[in-house]
């Protein structure tokens, strides 16, 4: 036996990052993405500068895209084959054939891609050199992504029912489809805890080990696995010893879940009576029954931009209004804040160029007033629905960094505003408007933001990432990626003081608030309004009903005091 395949028969653990709590044993599915399907038909002579245009933007994104994958790792053996792989896609023949079938044979884009990779592997099938037909599966590769790029979409996932499913890369539209294939748990060889798609699975209550790196290249489909999502580990191919261990554990987890309906039932309070409310970060229609499953008390996060990922599009202001009434019905009388769409950074949009720093480029806000007529849309769909739910939704600006983006903000709600109303359509005229403090200029100008708006809600993933310039989404540093950080608190405190100072809303929707200690010195720094993944309502509310507000205030003067994060963290054991 080869020493490879000896490996492939012991047990392996591996440490990852824990994006998602929870214990699943089972069968692992090692998912890759499935071939695209094309078809051989012929187009117009006036589509061929089209379809020409459609496959250079795809070649362009897909170079893009591979460039910064080999930006982000240090694995010599990756960075070689992503190399091959740009190689493959710059290569000028192929680019001639491709343009050539469009051009003087007529077929649409997406099969002459299909039709010229076939050639090119056909040739390579016939070469008797190893080393060359090794490179087939980084063509196919190439191939099925540059194809999905043509055609802007990708194939619709899919896997064996209640498998857990081991990868190198999700899309957050993926983790929502493979959850309605109850999909066990997730593991994953890219991703860091505030990546985008960590976010849903978390949201979404599916157990995930992330930033794995090369798991998919030690499991095999059918492999016995055991994924621990509250320490990040993966158990391959377990011992019985080990197989006996973590079923004690999916007891004790079981037991804990029993408990926490006990929680939910209590009411939102200190053991001296001061209240605090949970509120839910929420994504997609599919997760609206977890509302009343844990018990949120209204929404301080809808994140719209998953009417992007959910249908490729965000559509115009009808098809809006049919998602956010769905959210409105189910929230019952509870507020409601619709944050306008945040794409770019880790979140899919077309971007008209190409950026090197996507998170410090042309995101949330700044993408909207460029593309006014989105914002507009937008801006209509939420004010219509606000009309019928007069006080109960926000308007919640994301990735605001300056006063004269908060300007345009305001005067397009007022055009939208006398629009409507000159047509006699019901609108809260007196709609609620938050920004989110999640740039640090925002946080340290807090006191000249408070009083231009109704509420604060504090999104402590970016704001870590733009304080300690950490990518949130690259696992290499993840460890300097610390949202418990004495400079993140300082700017908490600083937002705080400023919102009481202007008597207006002040919240926490970034991941620290599902931290139930961190979440306890939150609400002992003056925040009594939390947002998180409805799954974690429970421990937080745990950890919160157990003590008087003083004792939470005390936490909170510690974390004041402390000069580094492992003196915060090992201040939160000790509290623990
Ligand atoms: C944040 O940045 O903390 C936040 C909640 O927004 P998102 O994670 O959607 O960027
Ligand atoms: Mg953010």
């Amino acid at each position: 036996m080869s020493p490879t395949e000896e490996l492939q028969k012991r047990e392996i653990s591996i440490k990852g990052l824990p994006a998602s709590p929870g214990i699943a044993m089972g069968v692992a599915t090692v998912y890759k993405r499935q071939q695209p399907v094309v078809q051989p038909t012929k187009i117009t002579a006036d589509k061929t500068d089209s379809h020409l245009e459609r496959f250079n933007q795809a070649k362009e994104a897909t170079i893009h895209e591979l460039q910064r994958v080999r930006k982000s790792t240090r694995d010599q053996e990756t960075t070689e084959i992503l190399a091959t792989q740009i190689e493959i896609v710059n290569d000028p023949d192929l680019s001639d054939h491709i343009e050539s079938y469009i051009k003087e044979e007529k077929y649409n884009v997406g099969y002459a891609v299909y039709k010229a990779f076939r050639n090119y592997i056909e040739l390579l099938t016939k070469n008797d050199n190893e080393l060359l037909k090794d490179r087939i599966i980084d063509i196919e590769d190439m191939r099925d992504r540059l194809v999905q790029a043509v055609q802007r979409r990708t194939n619709e996932p899919s896997i064996p029912a209640s498998t857990i499913v081991v990868t190198d890369e999700l899309t957050p539209s993926d983790v929502v489809k493979l959850a309605s294939q109850d999909m066990k748990a997730l593991v994953m060889d890219s991703g860091g805890l505030t990546s985008h798609t960590s976010i849903i699975a978390h949201s979404m209550g599916i157990t995930s080990v992330v930033g794995l790196q090369r798991v998919c290249q030690l499991i095999k489909s059918g492999d016995e696995i055991i994924v621990d999502g509250n320490e990040g580990m993966v158990v391959v191919r377990p011992r019985d010893e080990t197989r006996e261990l973590y079923q004690q554990k999916l007891r004790e987890q079981e037991r804990r879940l029993q408990e926490q309906q006990k929680i939910l039932d209590k009411p939102s309070q200190t053991t001296d009576g001061h209240k605090f409310k949970l509120r839910a970060n929420l994504e997609f229609e599919a997760e609206l029954p977890n509302l009343k499953k844990y018990q949120a008390e209204g929404i301080g996060l809808l994140r719209t931009e998953s009417l992007y990922l959910s249908q490729g599009q965000m559509g115009d202001h009808e098809a809006q209004e049919e998602f956010y009434e769905s959210v409105m019905r189910e929230v019952g009388e509870d507020f409601v804040a619709m944050r306008l769409f945040d794409a770019g950074g880790d979140k899919f949009y077309d971007q008209p160029l190409r950026e090197d720093n996507p998170f410090l480029g042309w995101r949330g806000i700044r993408m909207l007033l460029d593309e006014r007529e989105l914002l507009r849309e937008q801006l209509e769909g939420i004010l219509r629905v606000s009309g019928k739910y007069p006080g109960q939704i926000g308007i919640l600006v994301p990735m605001l960094s300056t006063m004269e983006e908060l300007d345009e903000v305001e005067k397009e709600i007022k055009g939208i505003t006398e629009h409507l109303k000159a047509r006699d359509i019901a609108v809260d005229e007196n709609i609620r408007l938050g920004v989110m403090v999640e740039v640090p200029s925002v946080a340290i100008r807090a006191h000249d933001f408070a009083p231009r708006v109704d509420f604060f809600s504090i999104g402590t993933n970016d704001l870590t990432q733009y304080t300690l310039a950490v990518d949130r989404g690259n696992e290499l540093i993840s460890d300097l990626y610390q949202q418990t950080n004495p400079a993140v608190w300082t700017l908490i405190d600083h937002t705080i003081e400023a919102a009481n100072q202007h008597e207006i809303d002040v919240s926490v929707c970034g991941e620290i608030a599902a931290n139930p200690i961190a979440a306890a010195c939150l609400v002992g720094m003056g925040i009594d309004d939390l947002s998180m993944a409805p799954a974690s309502i429970p421990d937080v509310k745990n950890a919160l009903v157990q003590h008087t507000f003083e004792e939470l205030q005390n936490l909170a003067d510690q974390v004041r005091e402390a000069t580094s994060n492992t003196e915060i963290q090992q201040m939160f054991n000790e509290w623990r």
